[in-house]
């Protein structure tokens, strides 16, 4: 795992700025844009330049307020689920800290929310992520159906996997794409991503029908949007460090 992320990290390119008092990294893609732009795209900060455009430091000076406040909801977002937590090895899953119990012969309640594993073995991280993968895709599996029925679809195949994009995607052939950190997001939630990606089997784009449908069925959407941005932050910053006991690194060893 550990040069795993050296290496991503080196061809990559991150760079760095200091913002609020830490080092914020970023990256530079040059693209076919007239316009150069910032994005903070899965709690990272991008900044797409035109390709003739000399560098980016124009740029990030130009928008320092915007990144400043962007990063400090980032933080904010981040703190907030943190705080929830017993301690670095517990298990974030379905919106609640798991409590860790030991090594041992792996074991989890999720009544119970406890969790006995040893993390240093290989064959332990495997299994427990297949119990998750098939808690996750029968959370999904329901919620698709619900939503099948409602929006009058019927989406072809239901796939997990790791990404580091994005919660979920729909393909042109009605196959629904999730990630697994889903897993670690509080049913309701994971129940919101489900309803967004069936509507598209209905919306291809996300028009004012779109949101008209979302609205309908998740009144405070904008709140269900932001908290979706918290978890986001919160799991790709222990993408980011590499905590050995934290949930996230622990799982991502065969990524
Ligand atoms: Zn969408």
């Amino acid at each position: 795992m550990k040069y795993m992320k050296k290496i991503s990290m080196n061809s990559r390119n991150f760079k760095f700025i200091k913002v609020n008092g830490t080092d914020l990294s970023y990256r530079v893609e040059r693209r076919n844009v007239k316009y150069p732009r910032l994005e903070f795209k899965a709690g990272e900060l991008l900044a797409i330049l035109p390709k003739n455009w000399k560098d980016e430091t124009s740029v990030l000076e130009d928008k320092m307020d915007w990144i400043r406040k962007k990063h400090a909801e980032i933080q904010g977002g981040i703190d907030k689920i943190k705080t929830q937590g017993k301690g670095a090895n517990s298990l974030l899953i379905l919106g609640d800290f798991f409590e860790f119990r030991g090594d041992g012969p792996l074991e989890i309640d999720f009544d119970e929310k406890w969790v006995k594993y040893d993390y240093s073995n290989q064959n332990h991280l495997k299994r427990l992520t297949n119990i998750l993968k098939k808690k996750l895709l029968y959370e999904i599996e329901q919620a698709a159906g619900e939503y099948n029925g409602k929006f009058g679809v019927k989406f072809n195949r239901i796939f997990v996997r790791r990404q580091r994009t994005r919660w979920g995607s729909c393909s042109s052939n009605g196959n629904l794409s999730f990630n697994f950190w889903l897993i670690c997001l509080p049913r309701e939630l994971i129940r919101y991503v489900v309803c967004h990606e069936v509507l598209h089997l209905k919306e291809n784009r996300h028009g004012k029908a779109f949101w008209e449908i979302v609205d309908r069925e998740f009144k405070n959407y904008k709140q269900f949007e932001k908290n979706l941005f918290e978890y986001w932050s919160f799991i790709q910053e222990y993408f980011r460090s590499s905590i050995p006991s934290s949930f996230v690194s622990q799982l991502s060893q065969n990524y």
